[in-house]
C-alpha cells in the first residue's frame, strides 16, 4: 500500500508575493510555513495599485472579489502637467471595457491582512529570519535555517523582496539590483474638505500623483531623478520646495501632511534578467526574482501573478521558469521605459513628449490604458480553487 504524506512548502518572505504563493499552495494541498523576518506582517508603503490581471489572479485564491469590493476603483483622472493642463484623461469605465476588469486602489496593509486570513492560523512564523541551507534536488529536501531550527521542505519559496539573500544563494554570479535613478515619496492620509479629481502629473525629473483611497483618506506619491541615498531632514518640507507651486490638490495635500507621514525610498530594479527563476526544489517570485521600477505599477502585481503560476507549477519548476520569466522581463523593461520618459529631464524633450501624449489621446484611448495593453488583459492558468476543491488533497509520498 502507497503510504501518502502531505507536501510541504517553506515560503520565505511575508510580503505581498510570499502570501499569496503561501495561499495558492496551501488552497493546493501542501502544509505550508510562512517564514518573516519582520517582528509582524505590517508592510513598509503606503497603498498599492491592482490592474485586472493581478486581480484575476487573486480569483484563483477566491480573494478577488473581497478586493475589488473594499478597494477604490481607479481610471477617472488622467495626465496633467505641473500647471494643471490635462494632456490625456480617462474613465474607470473605459479602463474596465478595455480590460474586462477594474483596476483598484487600496492601502497594503489591507490587502496583506486579507491574504494571512486565507492561511491556518499556525502557518506565519514572524521575527523569523530565514537563510536558504539546501535548495535540495529530485532526492533530497531543500532544507532552510531559523533561529528556531531546520526545516526540511518539498518546495522553498524566495519571496524575500528586492535584496533577496535567496536569489545571491542560487544564483551567485548573478550582479543583482542597480540605481534606478530616483527617489520616491509616499503618503496616506486624510485631506479633509479638498475635491479633486485623480491625476498624475508629468514635469520635468519629477512626477507627482494623487488617487483617492476610497476610505476617506488620500494616496499621493511623488518621484525625483536624484543621487541615490539622499535623505532631508524634513521630508515634506523637501516635497514643499519641489513640488509646492504645482496644481491643485498638490499644496493642499502637502499642507495636509506631517514631516513623520512622509515614506522615502530609493528605486533600485534587476537590470539583467536571472537566468531562471529556480533552482533545486526553490522558485523565485516577486521582487527576489524581477525587481521592477514602479512607474507600471506592476512590481506587486507581478508578484501576484507569479505566485497562482507557481502554484500551478508546483510539480514543475522548469515549466514556472518558461511562464513567468519572459514576462516579467517584458514588463520590467517596459517599466524602465516609462520611467525615463516620465521623468524626462529635458526640456525641448518634455515638450515633445507632452505633444505626442495630448495628440495621441484625442485620437484613441488614454495613453495611461495603452501603457496596459498586454499586461491587464493577462488570465491565470487554472481557474478559482472555489470552483475545484473536489481535486485539492494528499501527494504520493517521493
Ligand atoms: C514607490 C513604490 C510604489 C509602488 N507601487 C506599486 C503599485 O502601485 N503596484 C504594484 O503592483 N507594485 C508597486 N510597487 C512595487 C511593489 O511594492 C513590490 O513589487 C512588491 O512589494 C514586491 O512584493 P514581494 O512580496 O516580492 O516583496 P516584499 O514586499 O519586499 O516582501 C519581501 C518580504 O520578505 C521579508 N524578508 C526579507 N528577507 C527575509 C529573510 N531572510 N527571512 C524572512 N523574511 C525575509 C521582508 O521583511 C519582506 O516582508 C511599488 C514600489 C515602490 C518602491
Amino acid at each position: 500500500m502507497t503510504r501518502t504524506r502531505t507536501s510541504t512548502a517553506v515560503v520565505i518572505g511575508g510580503g505581498i508575493g510570499g502570501l499569496t504563493a503561501a495561499a495558492a499552495l496551501h488552497q493546493s494541498g501542501l502544509r505550508v510555513t510562512v517564514l518573516e523576518r519582520a517582528s509582524s506582517l505590517r508592510p513598509v508603503g503606503a497603498a498599492i495599485s491592482l490592474s485586472p490581471n493581478a486581480l484575476r489572479a487573486l480569483d484563483v485564491v477566491v480573494l478577488g472579489d473581497e478586493i475589488r469590493g473594499l478597494a477604490a476603483w481607479q481610471g477617472d483622472g488622467g495626465l496633467r502637467t505641473p500647471g494643471g493642463r490635462w494632456l490625456s484623461r480617462s474613465s474607470a469605465e473605459a479602463a474596465e471595457a478595455r480590460f474586462g476588469g477594474p483596476l483598484v486602489l487600496l492601502h497594503r496593509s489591507t490587502l496583506v491582512e486579507r491574504l494571512s486570513a486565507l492561511l491556518p492560523p499556525d502557518a506565519v512564523r514572524t521575527g523569523a529570519d530565514a537563510t536558504l541551507a539546501d535548495p535540495g534536488d529530485r532526492d533530497r529536501p531543500a532544507r532552510v535555517r531559523t533561529p528556531d531550527g531546520e526545516l526540511e521542505a518539498d518546495l522553498v519559496v524566495g519571496a524575500d523582496g528586492i535584496r533577496s539573500a535567496v536569489r545571491r544563494t542560487l544564483f551567485p554570479h548573478h550582479p543583482g539590483t542597480v540605481y534606478s535613478g530616483f527617489t520616491t515619496w509616499r503618503v496616506v492620509i486624510p485631506v479633509p474638505g479638498v475635491e479633486f479629481a485623480s491625476h498624475e502629473t508629468w514635469g520635468r525629473g519629477r512626477i507627482w500623483g494623487t488617487h483617492p483611497l476610497g476610505d476617506g483618506r488620500v494616496y499621493a506619491y511623488a518621484a525625483a531623478v536624484a543621487p541615490a541615498g539622499g535623505h532631508a531632514a524634513d521630508e515634506r518640507a523637501e516635497l514643499l520646495h519641489r513640488y509646492g507651486d504645482w496644481h491643485h490638490p498638490i499644496p493642499a495635500v502637502l499642507a495636509a501632511a506631517r514631516p513623520e507621514d512622509v515614506l522615502r525610498h530609493d528605486v533600485h530594479h534587476i537590470s539583467e534578467p536571472l537566468p531562471a527563476y529556480h533552482r533545486g526544489r526553490v522558485a523565485l517570485l516577486g521582487d527576489a526574482a524581477h525587481a521592477m521600477p514602479p512607474n507600471l505599477g506592476q512590481g506587486g502585481n507581478q508578484a501576484i501573478e507569479d505566485a497562482v503560476v507557481l502554484a500551478h507549477h508546483r510539480q514543475d519548476l522548469a515549466a514556472y521558469t518558461a511562464a513567468r520569466l519572459p514576462r516579467t522581463t517584458a514588463i520590467a523593461r517596459q517599466a524602465v521605459k516609462v520611467a525615463r520618459l516620465n521623468l524626462m529631464s529635458n526640456r525641448a524633450g518634455i515638450a515633445v513628449r507632452d505633444a505626442v501624449i495630448a495628440t495621441l489621446s484625442k485620437a484613441g484611448p488614454a495613453l495611461f490604458l495603452r501603457g496596459f495593453d498586454g499586461i491587464a488583459d493577462w488570465r491565470p492558468p487554472q481557474p478559482p480553487y472555489a470552483s475545484r476543491r473536489t481535486q485539492v488533497g494528499e501527494h504520493n509520498e517521493r
